[in-house]
């Protein structure tokens, strides 16, 4: 089977600034997998070529045996995308919000309920998201990408501004996606992170890869990725 994602020397240039220089990774089918680097490495812009957001200026991806092009959009009915600043309706309850999102997407309503109970927000459903602590916020917009039942999920710094205990449940539920077979991509400036999650990394800084594999062997190996990575 292909992997869940490739890219060969991808290249993002905006102005005179290399946002992704070169990049090359492979994301096999079923690991959850980091992308880690500080603030500006280049991790959303990866992610916005891999869903035809942005055109690379240079190189090559492939989604789910897809490559980046017409055919695209085949294949990313089977992504779901938690973007960094969830956009949700404070006014409109839970399940509301993913409804219209559902109907949107022509995905059936009764996914609503499933993914409300994997993400543990059924028992707060009916009540107006404008009263979610920030953790149920991300937890609502995973419900959100996992409405189409996805087999790759990217989440772009799904822990950001959380509390510990935030955060405890969001690793919890990205556990819990893996050990349900689907891919997923995590990006992420916090190391530890990417560390309990994750079997590999690959960490990108001012837009260039600096090491790839295994998270212990890379530890291991690179003492100093830990102090090049957070040193920003
Ligand atoms: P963050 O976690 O802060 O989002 P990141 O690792 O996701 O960081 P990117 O957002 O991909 O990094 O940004 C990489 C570089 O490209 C940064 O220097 C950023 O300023 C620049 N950049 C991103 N988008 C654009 C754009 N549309 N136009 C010009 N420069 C951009």
């Amino acid at each position: 089977m292909t992997p869940a994602i490739v890219t060969e020397s991808l290249s993002k240039r905006y102005a005179s600034r290399m946002a992704v220089e070169n990049l090359s990774i492979q994301v096999q089918r079923g690991e959850v997998f980091g992308l880690l680097g500080p603030n500006g490495a280049g991790k959303t812009t990866t992610i916005a070529m891999l869903l035809g957001l942005v055109a690379p200026t240079s190189g090559h991806a492939a989604l789910l045996g897809t490559p980046l092009g017409p055919q695209l959009a085949v294949a990313l009915r089977k992504v779901g995308v938690m973007i960094e600043t969830p956009a949700i309706y404070p006014y409109l309850n839970g399940a509301e919000n993913l409804l219209v999102l559902a109907r949107a997407g022509r995905i059936d309503p009764q996914r609503v309920d499933r993914v409300l109970q994997i993400v543990g927000l059924q028992e707060r459903a009916k009540e107006a998201a404008r009263t979610y602590s920030q953790g149920m916020r991300q937890r609502l917009a995973i419900a959100a990408a996992l409405l189409p039942d996805p087999e790759l999920i990217i989440l772009d710094e799904p822990t950001n501004g959380l509390d510990p205990a935030g955060m405890v449940e969001i690793r919890d539920l990205i556990r819990h996606l893996a050990a349900e077979g689907r891919t997923i991509l995590l990006c992420s400036h916090v190391l530890h992170e990417v560390e309990q999650l994750c079997q590999r990394v690959a960490i990108l800084k001012e837009g260039r890869l600096i090491a790839q594999g295994n998270v212990a062997d890379l530890l291991q190996r690179e003492q100093g990725i830990r102090l090049r990575v957070e040193g920003d």
